[in-house]
């Protein structure tokens, strides 16, 4: 009779001991993950879909709050994709609010060669607007640079320089590490130079130099444009017409922010060749995070033990009263 009672007593506190583990661990856990992927929101680089034979036709994958997916048969968009679409989505339209815009469709192709079967140009991606709606081609399961223009193509197609711009400054690759293409331009800057932003204005000429050069500068000097003089100023800018020339555009320019472009230049070179990383609170946090969760798990620890050693008390003294023992 005893060591049944014992056993049963020593079942109860495993048990109780157990559930606190668990809980200890996993609900600090998940907090500490959730935070985590929260700021780094460390997805894979999208990836080149494989060079396979092509199969007609397209087959609707999936649908998420902003977004149509549609795959050649036997693929599929990944979560990760999607959330992180959404996430850029979220991002630019904070900035550019954009109500009441139809889901965004997403034609996720097998292959570059695929591609481009479709449109006759080696390109990785492509983004167009009709009266339907905003349409990505892409060979990536993930393409927020397309998805960007996809987004802003509602405000207007602004010479190339801006367009691009904007989808440099926010998209994940650059913009994401707070600063990156800061500091990206920073690095043009000390070694080959960068150019003077009066060559690269018109979308003709912004097309004819098309290298990543002319891409960084474009996404450092429009996000430092926003984050300065805020988001309203860069919706002006994309009202003006596509194809202006370089005075029509330094003259809208000088309209809208109230100073030259030559002088905003000099401006945004001064701030590049200032510029730091920001400082990662990422250590200090992680730390506090650590110690929240430590604590937590502690206290968990130390109320299973408590609840357990009430339990405990409690069917002994069931068990004394039950087996007529008295105190
Ligand atoms: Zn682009």
């Amino acid at each position: 009779m005893v060591s049944v009672r014992h056993f049963a007593l020593d079942s109860l506190l495993v048990a109780c001991l157990l559930v606190a583990v668990v809980v200890g661990v996993s609900i600090p856990g998940s907090f500490l993950i959730g935070a985590f992927l929260e700021r780094y929101p460390s997805s894979p680089p999208p990836r080149i879909a494989s060079t396979v034979p092509d199969e007609d036709g397209w087959l609707l994958d999936r649908e998420s709050e902003h977004f149509i997916y549609y795959t050649r048969p036997g693929q599929s968009i990944p979560d990760w994709a999607v959330e992180l679409h959404e996430f850029t989505y979220s991002e630019v339209t904070k900035l550019f609010p954009v109500a009441g815009a139809a889901k965004i469709k997403y034609y996720r192709y097998r292959s570059q060669t695929d591609l481009q079967r479709a449109f006759g140009h080696p390109r990785k991606g492509y983004a167009y607007y009709t009266d339907g709606g905003s349409t990505v081609h892409s060979v990536y399961s993930c393409h927020p640079h397309e998805v960007i223009h996809a987004i802003t193509y509602s405000l207007g197609r602004p010479p190339a320089f801006f367009e691009e711009g904007l989808a440099v400054a926010y998209d994940w690759r650059f913009a994401l590490e707070e600063g990156e293409v800061h500091a990206l331009a920073q690095g043009k800057l000390g070694r080959q130079g960068l150019f003077p932003l009066h060559s690269i204005l018109t979308t003709r000429d912004f097309q004819a130099y098309d290298s990543l050069t002319a891409y960084v500068e474009a996404g450092s000097f429009v996000k430092y444009l926003i984050d300065t003089y805020g988001p309203d100023k860069m919706r002006s800018i994309f009202t003006l017409p596509r194809y202006g020339s370089t005075q029509e555009i330094e003259a809208a320019f000088q309209e809208i922010y109230g100073q030259s472009l030559s002088e905003m230049e000099s401006e945004w070179r001064a701030f590049l060749r200032a510029w730091h990383p920001p400082e990662r609170p990422s250590l200090e946090r992680k730390l506090s995070l650590l110690l929240f969760s430590g604590s937590s798990l502690i206290l968990v620890l130390v109320g299973g033990i408590a609840l357990s050693s009430m339990a405990n008390t409690a069917l002994e003294k069931l068990t004394r009263v039950v087996a007529g023992f008295r105190c």
